[in-house]
């Protein structure tokens, strides 16, 4: 079997940039990119932070163009899923549905999930009313009433995006203040369509044949609960890390997401990870890239090591 000298997993920010930075590297990586591409990023309506696009840019198309740059550098991208890895023995195993692959070098860049509110109502209803992506769903409401839960920034940010489609949008959130950066927040606050029911938490999403119809909404302060009528609920709580496959292989937090060190390292040599699967302090598209390019180099010295090729040491 082929040993492929780096294998990526992950097809976001992070995984793109390791695959530019190694295929530049003539390492020939192989990006195990999932179902979809973009990661996260795709999901995004509007990216306005990351540099150069002063103007903004869909995340859909900066996942396109991140692509296209990998590719142009020898990345071959799979979209398969990873099932399990092996990082007990060297080269790595890493299983997907379709094949099996040897690596001397991985990189987890798998990133993060959208975190479910586990209400009643949510999973019957997702895709008939639920959703976590307003960019994929938000034409769907149009002229229709939709609630947003949450307080972060993709909350607060995607609320806006939803103003263009819906005719109302109530945001609910836990506590009487919002999470979000501030220029989400006086932007949400300036918007006529965006209302806001603070203090509260979604107990139930209820519907029918048809789909969604409302959302049982309970005051956390005062214990008070009341339905709100609506068409669809879009749920922003924040992120789990996609680190399923890799329990008992490498030092992961309580909270799933692997341990590294400044450098991309994990627990085991030869593995690194990048991006939002790391603990992170940051999560943004600019600090997963940042990442991804360290995981790469990283990933190219152990590889010189291996080959016992002279390699000089970076000062930190
Ligand atoms: P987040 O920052 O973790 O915010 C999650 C929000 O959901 C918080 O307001 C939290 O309330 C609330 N929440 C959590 N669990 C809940 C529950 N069970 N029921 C009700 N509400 C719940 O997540 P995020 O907004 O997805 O952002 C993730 C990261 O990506 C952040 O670091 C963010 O800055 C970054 N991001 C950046 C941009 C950008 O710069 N353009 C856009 C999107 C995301 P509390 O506030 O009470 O904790």
């Amino acid at each position: 079997m082929t040993v492929e000298k780096v294998v990526i997993i992950g097809g976001g920010p992070a995984g793109f940039t390791a695959g530019i930075y190694a295929g530049r590297s003539q390492l020939s990586p192989v990006l195990i990119a999932g179902q979809s591409l973009g990661g996260q990023m795709a999901l995004t309506s509007e990216v306005e932070n990351y540099p150069g696009f002063p103007e903004g840019i869909s995340g859909q198309e900066l996942a396109q163009l991140m692509q296209k740059q990998a590719e142009r550098f020898g990345t071959r991208i799979v979209m398969d899923q990873v099932t399990s890895v092996d990082l007990a023995s060297h080269p790595f195993t890493v299983k997907t549905y379709g094949g099996t692959y040897k690596a001397q070098t991985l990189i987890v860049a798998t990133g993060a999930s959208p975190r479910k509110l586990g209400v009643p109502g949510e999973k019957e209803f997702t895709g008939r009313g639920v959703s976590y992506c307003a960019t994929c769903d938000g034409f769907f409401y149009t002229g229709r009433r939709v609630v947003v839960v949450g307080g972060g920034d993709s909350a607060v940010e995607e609320a806006l995006y939803l103003t263009r489609f819906a005719t109302e949008v109530y945001l609910i959130h836990r506590r009487d203040r919002l999470r979000a950066e501030k220029v989400f927040q006086e932007r949400a606050f300036r918007n006529e369509k965006i209302k806001f029911i603070w203090d509260s938490v979604v107990t139930e999403i209820m519907g029918g044949e048809s789909g969604v119809t409302a959302v049982r909404v309970k005051n956390v302060k005062t214990g008070e609960e009341f339905e709100h009528p609506t068409d669809g609920v879009f749920i922003y709580v924040g992120n789990v890390p996609n680190t399923q496959f890799l329990a008992g292989q490498l030092e992961l937090t309580d909270r799933g997401y692997i341990v590294t060190d400044r450098r991309c390292h994990t627990s085991v040599p030869g593995v690194f990870a990048a991006g939002d699967v790391q603990e992170w302090v940051l999560p943004q598209i600019a600090t997963a890239v940042g990442s991804g390019a360290m995981a790469a180099m990283e990933a190219e010295k152990f590889i010189a090591a291996l080959e016992d090729r002279a390699y000089p040491e970076r000062s930190e």
